[in-house]
């Protein structure tokens, strides 16, 4: 046959629906022509899948978690997206789609977002073309997505040190299919769990062994591929629930894997708890220092989890800082050194960038754009030294308060690894006390880190679901429902957007 052309498009981000951050513009970084193909390490020039295939590099936007996406915005990437789609249909026709999203996408004012994109490209690009979107196990797969993506795939990691992989893995199917002149069949099942990522990490149990289970069964006879979404539990809309799917050329096999692994996810539901002991702020700050008077080692880590940036948390949330400033134990004299990793705020930046280091300043910041559950507060200390540069901080301030090394950015930043901290001057190794907007420890931090505590603050990314109050989301669902007869964990199969009669 012809070399197969294969587009690529796709938009990430992972949106908190509870928090006021708004995605735009600045948010996203956007990739196309060469600097797409320099974004994926598997279609690197004479790469086997770049050589295999005449991939057009169309549109990719990407964005660290946040809030919901400014609906102009949403709308400019989609046109872009669509627009780039005919014109490569007018040059020749197409193969494939290469659809790269992670799923959790919320745009202001619209209902599954992947969906509606996903039901636009098909409109132009028509029923044969292929399309492969590799996703985040984050992600939320709906009843279109669904039915509109032929090769669906997740990541079996949380944290996700196989996102590349899975990338390279779904380019890889899609060619195989693509090759094969036919459509997969796909088994789809919904399981009626929505958990937050803090408890469904692959690390520990039970996510450990459920997803070691999924390689095996992506490798079987008649199988192309396998996933377990575990799924979004931020926003408020029906598509928000786990989902088992299992794709390949053998439909009975895939519909008795998926329901297996449904079925199997359904029954350790009971198990699954926080990867690292969870407590109040109260909790962990009395941990920590207890920590620090045995001498166990420093650093302690403390993950303000209500505003993970990496969850979808706005990032300008004051209110674990504000509590800290208010612990004299903290902020007096002999205090154990405490990072507070971090606010934003452009307007306190340009105060602080007016003082010089060891200079004594006085500035309001914060919760300018998030100020749901505290206020902006107030930090009297000495400025420790000014930074520029970060192209995501922009500048940065460390402000020191007793303890307390407060940080301050220019524009939202998440700081998850110690290079974040390293950069403007702090080892988080010589630290007593690390204070970070994470959830689980994403891999450096973990591995440094002598003791945690998994802080239950509250914001836009609450880990205390149930203080949330979903109301759109479909019942019944565990947790928060009970469930007097087992769900229907019966696999839906399709080939193309066709029903395939129960196979089992
Ligand atoms: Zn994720």
């Amino acid at each position: 046959m012809t070399t197969p052309r294969i587009a690529i498009v796709g938009m990430a981000i992972e949106s908190s629906a509870y928090a006021a951050h708004r995605a735009g513009e600045r948010d996203f970084v956007v990739h196309t022509g060469q600097g797409l193909f320099d974004y994926y390490p598997h279609l690197r020039p004479g790469s086997p899948l770049r050589e295999a295939a005449e991939w057009l590099p169309i549109f990719q936007a990407r964005s660290i978690p946040g809030g919901a996406v400014q609906a102009d915005v949403y709308e400019d990437f989609k046109n872009r997206i669509v627009s780039g789609l005919s014109d490569e249909l007018a040059i020749g026709p197409l193969d494939g789609v290469y659809f790269d999203i992670h799923g959790a996408m919320s745009v202001v004012g619209l209902d599954d977002a992947e969906g509606d994109l996903i039901s636009a490209i098909r409109a132009v690009v028509g029923p044969d073309v292929l399309i492969a979107a590799p996703m985040d196990l984050h992600g939320n797969v709906s009843e279109v997505l669904a039915h509109e993506a032929d090769l669906l795939t997740c990541y079996r990691l949380a944290p996700h040190e196989d996102a590349w992989e899975t990338k390279e893995r779904s380019a890889r199917t899609l060619l195989e299919w693509i090759g094969r002149g036919e459509k997969p069949a796909r088994a789809w099942v919904r399981v009626p769990i929505l958990l937050p990522g803090e408890k469904t990490s692959t690390r520990v149990e039970p996510a450990k062994s459920l997803y070691a289970q999924v390689a095996p069964v992506a490798d079987l006879p008649g199988v192309t591929d396998a996933g377990i979404w575990i799924g979004y539990a931020w926003a408020d809309e029906p598509r928000c629930h786990a989902t088992v799917i299992v794709t390949g050329e053998d439909e009975q096999v895939i519909a008795e894997e998926a329901e297996r692994l449904a079925e199997d996810l359904w029954n350790v539901r009971d198990e699954f708890d926080f990867v690292g002991p969870p407590g109040s702020l109260d909790d962990a700050v009395a941990s920590a220092l207890a920590h620090r008077a045995s001498g166990r080692g420093r650093p302690y880590l403390i993950s303000d989890s209500g505003d993970n940036p990496g969850a979808g948390g706005s990032g300008d949330v004051t209110w674990t800082l504000a509590h800290l400033l208010e612990r004299p134990e903290l902020v007096g004299p002999n205090a154990p050194v405490t990072y507070v990793a971090s606010i934003f705020d452009g307007i306190a930046i340009d105060t602080l960038f007016h003082a010089a280091p060891g200079e004594a300043v006085d500035v309001i910041a914060g919760a300018r754009v998030d100020h749901r559950v505290s206020g902006p507060v107030r930090i009297q200390g000495v400025l420790e030294s000014l930074h520029e540069g970060d192209p995501i901080a922009g500048r940065t301030a460390v402000i020191r308060v007793g303890g307390l090394r407060v940080i301050v950015t220019e524009f939202r930043k998440a700081f998850h690894s110690t290079t974040d901290f390293d950069t403007i001057g702090l080892d988080p190794a010589a630290a007593d006390i690390v204070v970070t907007k994470i959830g689980y420890l994403e891999p450096t931090l973990y591995d440094v880190a002598t003791g945690w505590t998994l802080a239950l603050t509250p914001g836009p990314v609450d880990q205390d679901l149930e203080r949330l109050g979903h109301t759109r989301i479909r019942r019944p669902m565990f947790p928060y429902d009970d469930f007097p007869v087992h769900p229907d964990l019966t696999a839906t199969v399709l080939r193309g957007r066709t029903l395939v009669e129960a196979a089992g």
